[in-house]
């Protein structure tokens, strides 16, 4: 039998190949981790997927974008972001000390972030547009899955505590606006006007965001995690959060932010929104996120590493990774969480380049994570 030339071969082929070359632009984390991992240091990525560490009582994060390289980032900046971190963590280290819950510890650690400048969040918070700021903020709590968020608020000067008194004090899990500010007043925190919240370096931001560009990833991220910003990944964003387990092995999980640099005026983004920004369920995670928020909402993404735990079978760390590196960044958008389990485990995936962190064990030493080859190591 004469064998026919397989000329259906030709156009098969041209479509696997056309399908391959496409495939890497889908299943690649954008700018981000696994992207960074794969090119640069591939022995990375299955470190990316384990535990940072053991024996974890408590951490935080100070926002996800760009990385801070070792070698160009200023001695002093490094120092400022390490003590910013470390000081989160005594603040929160105390209380546990004092036999305070993990809701309390959160909460002590996120305040002393939302004070420091440094950070996007509280002080520090980003410009919106119209050069205002609106900050949002959540708690949860892992025992019952109790919950409060405030979101725009404009005068509260600790929103995480006002996320607290939501959650404490009122039968609702969000306020937003006008509504949440005077809530916070009338329960005695203290209140600020809106040039408390101005910094030189928030506000060279804003400059630079409404500066025409044409830089091919502020397209990217405008039309993806970060539509309607404007904004490409930046530099450390200073988004803030923290997760805590406490000596009864009850979780607690807060997270607070300015969002991004030139939001629309009344945007809120993933951090005040109980399984996007934030999570915390007794028996699977306590979680805090920080990246595009757009995404990390679509992506239920705290929700979703607590239910690969629950119903996937999963542990914290690879629920994390899957949900931060596997699937948020086809959605269009980068960042990434910090997690604990009960039983401190620790884990801190992202897809940004960089992501800025620490943490507390058992015994009571603290660790902070600024660079790439600390923050994708195993520890
Ligand atoms: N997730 C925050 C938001 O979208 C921003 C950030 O984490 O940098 O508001």
């Amino acid at each position: 039998m004469r064998v026919r030339p397989r000329l259906w071969i030709v156009p098969v082929l041209t479509v696997l190949v056309a399908v391959a070359a496409a495939l890497p632009a889908f299943s690649r984390p954008g700018s981000g981790e696994a992207h960074r991992v794969g090119a640069m240091a591939p022995t990375k990525v299955a470190d990316a997927r384990r535990p940072v560490a053991r024996d974890v009582v408590l951490a935080v994060h100070g926002g996800a974008g760009t990385a801070l390289r070792r070698g160009t980032t200023d001695p002093r900046k490094e120092k400022a972001y390490r003590d910013g971190l470390a000081d989160a963590l005594k603040a929160g280290r105390r209380v546990l000390r004092d036999g305070g819950d993990s809701v309390a510890a959160v909460e002590a650690a996120v305040r002393v972030l939302e004070d420091n400048e440094l950070f996007n969040a509280g002080r520090g918070a980003v410009f919106t547009e119209d050069a205002g700021h609106e900050l949002d903020a959540s708690i949860m709590r892992g025992s019952d899955l109790a919950a409060g968020a405030v979101a725009g608020v404009r005068s509260v000067r600790n929103p995480v505590s006002a996320a607290r008194l939501v959650m404490e004090k009122t039968k609702h899990v969000m306020l937003a606006g006008e509504g949440a500010d005077d809530f916070a007043a009338r329960n005695g925190l203290p209140t600020v006007t809106q040039d408390y919240y101005w910094t030189q370096r928030r506000w060279d931001e804003l400059v630079k965001a409404k500066a025409p560009t044409k830089d091919p990833r502020a397209e990217k991220a405008t039309k993806g995690g970060g539509k309607g910003t404007g904004a490409a990944e930046e530099e450390i964003t200073g988004t803030v959060g923290a997760v805590a387990v406490d000596r009864d092995r009850d979780l607690a999980a807060a997270t607070s932010t300015g969002g991004m640099t030139n939001k629309m005026a009344g945007r809120v983004g993933d951090s005040p929104v109980v399984g996007a920004g934030t999570y915390a369920k007794n028996g699977t995670v306590a979680a805090s996120a920080t990246g595009h928020g757009e995404v990390f909402i679509r992506g239920a993404a705290t929700a979703t590493i607590s239910h690969l735990i629950e119903f996937g079978g999963r542990d914290v760390a690879s629920a994390a990774y899957e949900v931060v590196v596997g699937r948020l960044p086809r959605l269009g958008g980068t960042g990434g969480v910090i997690a604990l389990d009960h039983e401190g485990t620790f884990a801190a995936p992202h897809s940004s380049e960089g992501m800025v962190y620490g943490y507390l064990t058992e015994d009571g030493d603290i660790v902070t994570r600024l660079f790439p080859d600390e923050t994708s190591s195993d520890g």
